[in-house]
């Protein structure tokens, strides 16, 4: 067998168009993520690699389409959309016998260009690139990033930007509005053709199943998975910006990262997507968003499964995410046995962090710092003495709350221990993001590099970094830089 193949070319004609890459000449490679190319067990020479990321020239076996889609954007179905600027060159197995799509972004107008030039730039690749790779190390479900170009085009966004090239890696690329779209032209057959390549490529252990079982197992498994990466995502503080269902992968993946941020001050309503006016993807509004989601995905598969398989669904996800979430939770404020209280414990804390404007990531950090918590009182002074929190009242009866039912847990080292394990020291803020892409206009590729490296280890500190990315932004400007859709 071939190292590469398409089999989302054995669909009927509708589902893709095939085409040839407009290719970027006179490439440059910016950064080859050679772990990942081991981990799929590819071998490529040098230059096969870059011809590849570029368009150029695709290795054997390759058979590159514009996968057709539709979807709900900003709560509205849009049946115009389809891969408008990337292709699904090829696919391959890993070691494991797992199914990895690569995806070309950037490869030129397609069918489903609408009024879009097909093109990536290399501020939304280098984005897309780094925050993949951020999540993963993070242990958040997410796709991946296995190779970054760019040459001396120049492409027209707000301003004129570089053109880049850019190759994701994924178990899948079919998002739910792939299903919406079938459902849409009432074509049940080919839906069920599509349901049953997911779970051969993506959710292997369901195959046994027999056809009264297997769909509705099938959309259970999506809406459960998709219930825990947002768990994650809340519990990391990540935004991903546009939630669109072509935007939502049914390996429940993060996908199509766009104007994705990691919070900075804790604000629960905070919109990181300045197009996104009305707020419909603020933070806290992501769960209910990705039941929204579900519940689009679940309608779209009413013809092949029973009321009751939709119902364990939908039910299924608002368990799994409460579920999720505290337990993520838990863990950030080192605790890990599961009592009643501890809902309103991290409620209580959330508000409080949102009226004071606590950063994110350091007041989980500091409060990993804290280590006598086996005696309330003296990690209360400890906690006020380090300023790591506003001596206000709500805040003392708060803290003090929390180390009462600290102190019901096995030890206080276990209790820091889990705490390092879930909070990372190194986070992918966007002002660092806005650095690198900085450095990467001016033709500096080192800080992307070091970036990429301490992203792997994002529990430590990396001593090759400037000390100010481990701070929290000291500017406001920094906090609020604009992220608009275009990319
Ligand atoms: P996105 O906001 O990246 O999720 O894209 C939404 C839709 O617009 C998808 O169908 C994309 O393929 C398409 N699209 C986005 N940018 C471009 C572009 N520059 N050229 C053509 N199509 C695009
Ligand atoms: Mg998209």
């Amino acid at each position: 067998m071939p190292q590469f193949f398409n089999r989302y070319t054995q669909f009927p004609g509708q589902f893709f168009t095939r085409m040839t890459p407009t290719a970027l000449h006179q490439p440059e490679l910016i950064h080859a993520n050679t772990d990942l190319l081991a981990q799929l067990n590819v071998s490529l020479s040098e230059a096969e690699f870059l011809n590849t990321v570029s368009g150029n020239q695709l290795p054997e076996g390759c058979d590159p389409v514009a996968q057709k889609y539709t979807g709900h954007q900003f709560g509205y179905y849009n049946p115009d959309l389809g891969d408008g600027r990337g292709l699904l060159i090829g696919q391959t197995l890993d070691a494991h016998q797992q199914q990895w799509d690569l995806h070309l972004k950037g490869a030129g107008q397609t069918p489903y260009s609408r009024r879009g030039d097909g093109r990536a730039v290399l501020r939304s690749t280098i984005r897309e690139y780094l925050g993949s790779e951020a999540l993963h190390a993070l242990g958040i479900a997410t796709t991946r990033s296995l190779a970054i170009c760019r040459n001396h085009e120049q492409v027209q966004r707000e301003t004129l930007e570089p053109r880049a090239g850019y190759i994701r890696v994924a178990k899948t690329h079919v998002r739910f509005g792939h299903f919406e779209w079938l459902a849409q032209q009432q074509d049940t057959v080919s839906l069920t053709l599509l349901a049953d390549y997911v779970i051969d490529t993506v959710y292997p252990e369901l195959t046994p199943l027999d056809s009264a079982d297997k769909y509705g197992e099938l959309l259970i498994t999506i809406c459960r998975k998709t219930a825990e990466m947002i768990a994650d995502w809340q519990a990391i503080g990540f935004c991903h910006g546009v939630m669109n269902s072509d935007n939502m992968s049914v390996a429940g993946e993060t996908f199509d990262f766009g104007p994705y941020a990691f919070l900075d001050d804790f604000k629960i309503h905070y919109v990181c997507n300045h197009s996104d006016t009305e707020g419909r993807y603020a933070y806290s509004q992501q769960p209910n968003i990705g039941l929204w989601n579900c519940q689009l995905l679940a309608a779209a598969f009413s013809n092949i499964i029973t009321e009751q398989q939709l119902d364990d669904a939908i039910n299924g996800y608002v368990e799994s995410y409460n579920q999720s979430y505290l337990q993520n939770m838990r863990k950030k404020i080192g605790l890990l046995e599961t009592l009643d209280d501890d809902r309103d414990l991290v409620a209580d804390m959330l508000i409080l962090m949102d009226q004071s404007d606590l950063d994110f990531q350091h007041f989980f950090l500091n409060l990993a710092k804290v280590e006598n918590a086996d005696n309330a009182q003296q990690a209360l002074r400890e906690c006020l003495a380090s300023e790591m929190v506003p001596d206000s009242k709500a805040w003392r009866m708060w803290l003090e709350r929390y180390f009462i039912r600290r102190q019901l847990e096995l030890k206080p080292e276990q209790c820091a221990a889990i705490m390092k394990q879930n909070t990372p020291k190194f986070i992918l803020r966007n002002y660092i993001n806005q650095q690198v892409i900085e450095a990467a206009h001016r033709g500096d590729y080192t800080l992307f590099a070091k970036v990429f490296e301490a992203l792997q280890t994002p529990y430590e500190v990396h001593p090759g970094l400037p000390k100010s990315f481990y701070e929290a932004p000291q500017h406001p400007a920094q906090k609020s830089i604009a992220l608009s859709c275009s990319s």
